[in-house]
């Protein structure tokens, strides 16, 4: 039968039609033999094409060959601005506020081809430090409130360049969104004294059929609710509310966690588009016991219509529990993160 499950954290419904059911096999891609060149002459994130890009903020050197293995540079069609003062102008029920912001983007690697999910551990690392490097820095600045970091792979997930990129978008003000996903957590944390992400990490650990892996400092897993097919989430099993917090040894674990799940997902169902992203305390919560940061991953395996328009439901054609045994099951080859 199917079943509405509601989201512990969102408090949104969704719908696991099981009468629906898709086997995973069946949202899986064809694998379309696809040859993409390693180096492309007119990509500005290409090596060698560096001065087609505004100068970069932060490089992680490449190993003694004097070239980069990742560079971090604002980015050349930014959606907010720093060049102005987050102002703000209230006029009758109107408000607005000065465009400032920072839009920086992640150039993963040199290589044009390449894709996280066959990179080494290591090199996954290498980004991951300077997803943090930026984090850090930009959470000191007043002005800012709150820093998204992004990743779209495939046209599916809303990607417009080809060499894999991440996205970093700090804003001036926190939307009602994450508001109010943040209220549900401290009036949780208010009325049981408990991280309501810590409590959940705990249930599922010890009921593992929606764990896909569980490493020394991360456990990947599908949500209980999972509005879409194989959405997978990452949490520390340290508790932390931001991003910010984490240690050098957790960056190499969740490096290693965040691939592996990337592959699976890769080999699994065809190198699927997805979209992932970190879900971390805004600059002004740092430290607080009642949220707990997370990497957010969706495939992009089925496209919204009017019924999630309409209803903000989202119906869910694989199981969560489905997904987590298919996922486990996929077996990667040693070349994978070696
Ligand atoms: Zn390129
Ligand atoms: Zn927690």
């Amino acid at each position: 039968m199917p079943e509405l499950r509601q989201n512990f954290f969102t408090k949104e419904w969704v719908i696991i039609a099981t009468e629906r059911a898709k086997r995973p096999k069946d949202l899986a891609r064809p694998q379309v033999a696809k040859s993409v060149a390693s180096h492309v002459d007119s990509c500005p994130f290409c090596a060698g094409n560096e001065d087609k890009t505004p100068p970069e903020v932060l490089r992680v050197p490449g190993n003694g060959n004097g070239l980069w293995q990742v560079r971090v540079i604002p980015n050349k069609f930014a959606a907010l601005s720093r060049e102005c003062q987050p102002n703000r102008i209230i006029h009758r029920s109107r408000r607005t506020i000065e465009g400032f912001g920072v839009h920086e983007v992640i150039v993963e690697t040199q290589d044009h081809a390449q894709s996280t999910a066959l990179m080494s551990d290591a090199h996954v690392a290498g980004i991951l430090r300077a997803y943090k490097s930026r984090y850090d820095v930009l959470s000191l600045d007043p002005r800012i409130a709150h820093i998204t970091i992004f990743k779209n792979h495939g046209i599916d997930a809303g990607t417009s360049l080809e060499h894999p990129h991440s996205q970093l978008v700090a804003t001036p003000v926190i939307s009602s969104q994450v508001r109010n996903r943040f209220q549900v957590a401290l009036q949780h944390y208010d009325d049981f004294g408990q991280c309501m992400f810590c409590q959940m990490i705990e249930e599922e650990i010890s009921e593992p059929c929606r764990v896909v892996l569980a490493s020394e400092f991360f456990v990947a897993l599908e949500p209980f609710a999972s509005g879409t097919p194989f959405c997978t989430h990452i949490y520390p099993r340290r508790h932390m509310a931001s991003f910010g917090d984490i240690s050098a040894a957790e960056v190499t674990d969740l490096s290693r966690t965040l691939r592996t799940v990337l592959a699976k997902l890769h080999f699994g169902l065809g190198n699927p588009d997805f979209n992932y992203t970190l879900r971390s305390a805004p600059a002004e919560s740092f430290g607080a016991k009642y949220f707990h940061w997370y990497v957010s991953i969706i495939p992009r395996l089925t496209r919204v219509a009017g019924f999630e328009l309409g209803s903000g439901m989202f119906i869910n054609t694989v199981p969560p529990e489905s997904a987590a045994e298919f996922l486990r099951e996929v077996k990667l080859g040693l070349a994978a993160g070696a």
